[in-house]
């Protein structure tokens, strides 16, 4: 089998509302997917996290690395082409168009044999994952002490059985959104922080102290990813267990991290770290020094599939009759195209969200979807 072309997709939706997290602010969501063909007629599907345009670029560079080659052979695949960037890039961009291509050449391998990218990872340990909701934005003209508890309570009447708001905006005002969260969500409702880099070493520290008494499940990305040494300090410093890892790229990038014991748990995001090819390496790693793994989605639907076959094939970590298990970040924002550029949604039922089980990523792709978003 060989590889005859690559293509990009961009999708573009003007949102209706502005909304931020302590990083990055929103007008518009702008996605990339990349399509593999092949000469036997299979097509693979992937997905690439970040700046939409700049990856289709890189993707579009790496294509002549790839054609003619077999895309059945992931590992030398990403490998070769890897190697040809890594002078340049041994992160972020290099790594993130990587992961939409390698995606989509293990989407054509399980096509090929006929099974889930999953069974080909190694089996599936589950056949539903728990769905967080992700959400909780500061959004335009909306006061967010008033606006997160609410649009928590949303998803608590929705099914949902966990969430995640966005912090690191202001550590008293911050605490006075988590304690309202969690008055409207009741205390069993599963509650996550995610201060997106926004707090210095000592405002993390004081916020995870003050915030623990809300029973917050993990502090996601307290400071800025570069400093591993403020990690260590926050994860001795506070109760909270330290989650983080979205900015970590490839498995050379989250190798620091893990090893200084920065995080309890890692949170690398499939089209974003390097594909299936280097996300196995990465849960190898988290099993290797005792690290939990739950992975980062922000993407369409392509992306969340791609992450379900892998949540499905992620060994329980450790073993037991009731173990541990991982969960999938389901984003809840505007993003008219998210379930839409597939034939089949993949939606939830209280909470769980059925890992699909036709073959490769066990999607099919709305091409209609693809023009009507087309910028
Ligand atoms: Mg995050």
């Amino acid at each position: 089998m060989k590889i005859t072309a690559i293509r990009t997709h961009l999708l573009e939706h003007k949102l209706d509302t502005y909304f931020e997290s302590a990083s990055s602010g929103f007008s518009t969501r702008t996605h990339v997917l990349v399509e593999v063909e092949t000469d036997v007629g299979i097509t693979g599907w992937g997905e690439c996290l970040g700046p939409a345009r700049l990856n289709a670029a890189i993707v579009e560079g790496m294509a002549g690395h790839l054609i003619g080659q077999n895309p059945l052979e992931t590992e030398k695949r990403w490998l070769e082409t890897y190697h040809a960037f890594r002078d340049q890039g041994q992160r972020g961009l290099t790594i993130t168009a990587l992961s939409g291509i390698d995606i989509a050449l293990w989407d054509i391998k399980g096509k090929a044999w006929g099974v889930p990218v999953s069974t080909l990872m190694g089996g599936r340990f589950r056949e539903s994952i728990e769905a967080y909701a992700t959400g909780g934005f500061r959004k335009d003209g909306l006061d967010r002490v008033t606006d997160l508890p609410a649009e928590l309570a949303r998803y608590k009447a929705e099914g949902f059985g966990a969430a995640k708001i966005k912090i690191g905006f202001d550590v008293d005002e911050d605490l006075e959104v988590i304690k309202r969260c969690r008055d409207a969500i009741g205390p069993d409702m599963k509650l996550m922080i995610d201060a997106n880099h926004g707090f210095t070493v000592a405002e993390a520290i004081a916020l995870g102290r003050e915030a623990a008494q809300y029973g917050i499940g993990w502090f996601e990305e307290p400071v800025l990813p570069e400093l591993l040494d403020g990690y260590v300090d926050v994860r001795r410093g506070q109760p909270i267990p330290v989650a983080g890892g979205e900015t970590w790229h490839g498995s050379w990038g989250m190798k620091g991290p893990v090893e200084k014991r920065c995080i309890d748990i890692l949170q690398p995001d499939i089209c974003g770290t390097g594909g299936f090819t280097e996300a196995k390496r990465i849960s190898d790693m988290c099993v290797l020094h005792g690290v939990r793994l739950v992975p980062h989605v922000w993407g369409t639907g392509v992306q969340l599939a791609a992450s379900l076959q892998f949540l499905s094939a992620l060994p329980p970590n450790p073993p037991r009759p009731e173990p541990l298990q991982p969960m999938l970040e389901f984003d809840q924002t505007e993003m008219p195209f998210r379930q839409t550029v597939l034939t089949s949604p993949l939606t939830h039922e209280s909470g769980l969200v059925a890992v699909p089980d036709g073959p490769g990523l066990g999607i099919e792709i709305n091409r209609d979807t693809l023009e009507n978003y087309r910028p």
